[in-house]
């Protein structure tokens, strides 16, 4: 691995972060969402470094048969279903929880032979209206499926569309809406929180609600909610990404650097290029004035990110020099700030990395 862009993966914070949600919600288990390969941290190295975790959550089922081929046993749910009728006969084999968002997915259901017996996670269209029964035909389909030889247990599910936002009252709402469906539907267990329901409405998890959370990014320590929290307080990130310095050069003032002069020098600078570009993953449209790390000290930012490489403001790090360690996120510097200056989320960000980037697990 010569070029020095990589991806360092804490597996000791992973588990830290996973026990985080276990205490938000001691009653309940914990769904540890691993989906489009741990975003994008690597799921099935995570999922190996979590034994304690009571099941796993996917996209698809082409990510979860990766699970269970590198020998996952807990179980793992298919968070959208199956898009096909022909995965039902793997999703037996494999011995997979799916979700049930439509009629079509009953329908198939009860083409199956009568000897699979499968766990479903019945999902309701609580407000997001993205997946899901509405109130007014959740009863009739829960009462079909129930009726099901095919089928196991069923798991009443939601999904919340504001959870992150606690002044909101969208998250009470469609509460309320779980509520009043549920009430006399009698199922094995419910599942509504995400990682920002899991810290921040207890009510989504704790007393009745007791069952699953559905913990994603709160695993990999960035923050689920839109504002400071002393639950998400505790979380550790998870992912570092850095590079190092490759080159150094003085630029006076008036001269611009990189790509279309976006970034001109108000006073002498000295600029450091870094060996990391937006095909590594490193978003293009980071603003001049994002946080970066050299060698411990914060700087930033300066011109356009290139596709390889991008340029850092050196001017009050003398002693910066060709291999210092460039930081681009991680545990001094979070996602979750690089994210505002590129007017996205750590979601993306950590999902977008490509790989080209090398991946080290590490502990701790
Ligand atoms: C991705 C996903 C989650 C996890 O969401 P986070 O915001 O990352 O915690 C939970 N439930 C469902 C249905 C999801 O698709």
């Amino acid at each position: 691995m010569a070029r020095p862009t990589k991806a360092s993966i804490d597996l000791a914070a992973f588990r830290h972060n996973y026990r985080v949600a276990k205490t938000q919600s001691p009653s309940s288990q914990a769904v540890a969402i691993i989906k489009a390969n741990a975003y994008g941290h690597g799921a099935i190295e995570l999922a190996h470094a979590l034994p304690e975790a009571d099941a796993f959550g996917v996209a698809c089922i082409e990510e979860a048969i990766e699970l269970r081929e590198s020998g996952i046993k807990q179980p793992i749910l298919l968070l959208e279903g199956f898009f096909e009728e022909s995965e039902l006969e793997l999703i037996r084999q494999y011995d997979f929880w799916t979700a049930i968002h439509n009629p079509e997915h009953i329908d198939a259901l009860e083409r199956q032979p009568v000897s699979s017996k499968i766990s479903v996670w019945l999902k309701l269209d609580s407000g997001m209206h993205r997946l899901g029964f509405t109130p007014q035909t959740y009863p009739a389909a829960f009462q079909r499926l129930s009726a099901l030889p095919q089928v196991n247990h069923i798991v009443h599910m939601t999904h919340f569309a504001c959870a992150d936002e606690l002044e909101k009252s969208m998250t009470h709402a469609q509460l309320q809406v779980c509520d009043a469906t549920f009430a006399n539907l009698d199922a094995h267990a419910c599942s509504f929180a995400n990682s920002a329901a899991t810290l921040a409405h207890s009510a989504s998890h704790i007393e009745h609600h007791g069952g699953y959370t559905r913990p994603g990014i709160m695993l990999y320590g960035a923050d689920p909610l839109s504002a400071p929290n002393s639950a998400s307080q505790q979380l550790i990130p998870v992912m570092t990404l850095s590079s190092k310095i490759i080159a150094i050069r003085d630029v006076p003032a008036g001269d611009a650097i990189g790509y279309g002069e976006r970034y001109r020098c108000s006073h002498n600078m000295r600029i450091g290029t870094v060996a990391i570009g937006y095909a590594d993953g490193y978003p293009r449209h980071a603003q001049d004035g994002t946080p970066v790390l050299v060698d411990g000290i914060r700087t930033s930012l300066v011109g356009r990110v290139s596709m390889d490489m991008l340029t850092v403001d050196l001017t009050h790090i003398p002693d910066a020099h060709i291999g210092s360690s460039v930081e681009l996120w991680g545990k001094t510097i979070k996602a979750d700030e690089v994210a505002r200056y590129c007017d996205t989320i750590a979601y993306t960000l950590f999902t977008g990395i490509t790989r080209r980037v090398h991946k080290e697990y590490i502990e701790g």
